[in-house]
């Protein structure tokens, strides 16, 4: 995981884990659908991932973690979802769309991969959720979600409720070329970089394109290292470098190194947790089991209703 997906999701998902009931899965046949070719590279995540929602506060024993594949019960559902599901409603997914011109390396011309938004459902529907959080992008997958929902209850009875889009506000962080963050820009910071790592991608990051010069005035509100500053520095170090930055009274290297230094200190709790989790990776299996456990006892319940509403 980097700093676009700790900020842009993770935190926020820290926060609902003490007002909802949450379930956060970890979701590798979806990660199939585009990586089928590659399914060891799957496998090997999927650890990772749950080591890393733990070191930015998520916290398992209140919210379980559990892997998709290991709850069979989405396979069935998704299945009966795709019977009512009209093939137009995915053929004009705008997601859909958008990846079939980007992923250009990969044939994602398949029946899994069009069928996605329909596992998405299955996913959701499960845990009969009232809310679900995500990004701007994946809206009109929620969307296509409450569609399905509306229509499996109109043919056979009020089984699920329609959940709620849940809007994650977008992340301010920018991948060090100020494009979105993104491991395939090759410009995120991640949360396993290496102290040299960091110092290195801060002192690649681009600032006010304004400022050629050290005595060129800057401007803080357009600059991505001041975005970072605001974050992880002090509020008094932000505003000095504030006017500083405006005034020339600061060079861009100088700000970078202090920026450099409060985002390691920031950075260190979960740097730290992530650390002692990598020398206990039974543990992190026990704690997964755990989650599957809570989500399967769930997800048998919900399918119980399906099958008697479907009378299948
Ligand atoms: Fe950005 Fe800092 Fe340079 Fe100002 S001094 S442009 S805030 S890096």
């Amino acid at each position: 995981m980097h700093l676009g997906h700790v900020h842009g999701a993770l935190l926020n998902w820290k926060k609902l884990q003490d007002e909802y009931e949450c379930f956060y899965a970890i979701v590798d046949w979806h990660a199939l659908t585009s990586e089928y070719a590659n399914p060891e590279i799957i496998g090997e995540s999927i650890y990772d991932i749950a080591m890393d929602w733990i070191s930015v506060g998520l916290d398992p024993e209140i919210s379980p973690f559990f892997i998709q594949s290991h709850i069979k019960e989405h396979a069935e559902l998704h299945l009966i979802l795709s019977m009512i599901t009209p093939l137009s409603w995915l053929e004009r997914n705008p997601t859909y769309k958008e990846q079939l011109r980007e992923l250009t390396q990969r044939d994602i011309y398949t029946y899994g991969f069009l069928g996605y938004p329909v596992l998405q459902a299955a996913d959701i529907l499960m845990y009969k959720a009232n809310g679900v959080p995500v990004g701007k992008d994946q809206a009109p997958h929620v969307e296509l979600t409450r569609e399905i929902a509306r229509r499996f209850n109109h043919f056979y009875g009020e089984v699920f409720p329609i959940p709620a889009l849940l809007l994650t506000p977008t992340s301010k962080i920018l991948g060090i070329d100020r494009r979105k963050m993104s491991k395939s820009y090759n410009n995120a910071i991640f949360l396993t970089d290496t102290d040299e790592v960091i110092d290195t991608k801060v002192g690649q990051m681009i600032t006010d394109p304004q400022r050629a010069r050290r005595n060129d005035p800057g401007r803080p509100e357009i600059c991505n290292v001041f975005t970072f500053h605001e974050i992880y520095s002090d509020p008094e170090t932000v505003s000095k470098i504030d006017n500083e930055c405006r005034s020339a009274g600061i060079g861009c290297v100088e700000c970078k190194r202090l920026m450099a230094a409060s985002l390691k200190t920031g950075l260190e709790p979960m740097r730290a947790k992530r650390k002692e989790l990598e020398t206990d990776t039974n543990k992190i299996r026990e704690i997964i089991e755990q989650g599957n456990i809570r989500a399967r006892a769930v997800a048998r319940e919900t399918m119980a209703e399906v099958r008697e509403a479907v009378k299948i």
